[in-house]
């Protein structure tokens, strides 16, 4: 290649890496010992007076143990944005994202839908990394009104957007299938930044979208 082309080519890399930004999306590592868990959830189930000889339930520790260690691992992903070149100034919302995550007060499953929204800036969000937030941020023990608020702040550091929004309705199996045993009742909870919380239009405009999702 001679040296001009080779300017040529680092140039047109340059402008391309420009347009796309990638940063990647990393999980909090935490430390994991998947032997502890697995002895661990071997007493606790023993506690609860279950025979772990019993063929049927041999093997139950283990697969406990694995079941909650990746309910509670997001996986990594590149947060793919774009420059918002066409200048699109009107509200993006993507709805209906299964959210499925754990109530840290009990561990036991919360599951429903998330709805996002926001009024690009600068840059636009690839529409198929929304599911991918929701999901690396669901999967940890917290609450739901955490959750909501992780997703808003993150895309708030990402985008730089005039607005955003996260509305994050859910069934909580703490409360439908113990203690008060209501099931059916879903918990909803909301993020509204910038224009989204200030501006009485596009925060109805918002909300009103939110409920119209499935
Ligand atoms: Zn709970």
């Amino acid at each position: 290649m001679s040296s001009t082309a080779a300017i040529a080519s680092g140039r047109s890399a340059d402008r391309a890496a420009a347009r796309r930004w990638r940063p990647r999306v990393t999980h909090p590592r935490r430390e994991v010992d998947p032997g502890a868990a697995e002895r661990a959830a071997a007493d606790l189930l023993t506690a609860l007076g279950l025979n772990l000889v019993d063929e049927n339930l041999v093997e139950t520790p283990r697969r406990m143990a694995h079941a909650l260690i990746e309910m509670t691992s997001g996986s990594d992903f590149e947060l793919t944005t774009f420059p918002n070149e066409e200048g699109y100034d009107e509200l993006v919302l993507v709805g209906g994202v299964p959210v499925q995550s754990l109530c840290e007060h009990h561990m036991l499953p919360f599951v429903g839908v998330a709805h996002i929204g926001y009024l690009p800036g600068a840059r636009i969000l690839g529409l198929s990394k929304f599911a991918r937030m929701v999901e690396l941020h669901a999967r940890r023990p917290q609450t739901q009104e955490r959750l909501t608020k992780r997703i808003a702040d993150h895309l708030q550091e990402e985008l730089g957007p005039h607005g955003v929004g996260v509305v994050i309705e859910a069934e909580h199996t703490c409360m439908s299938l113990r203690g008060a045993r209501t099931p059916g009742a879903r918990t909803t909870t909301s993020a509204l930044y910038g224009r989204l919380r200030d501006d009485p239009r596009s925060r109805a405009e918002f909300l009103a979208l939110t409920r119209r999702s499935p």
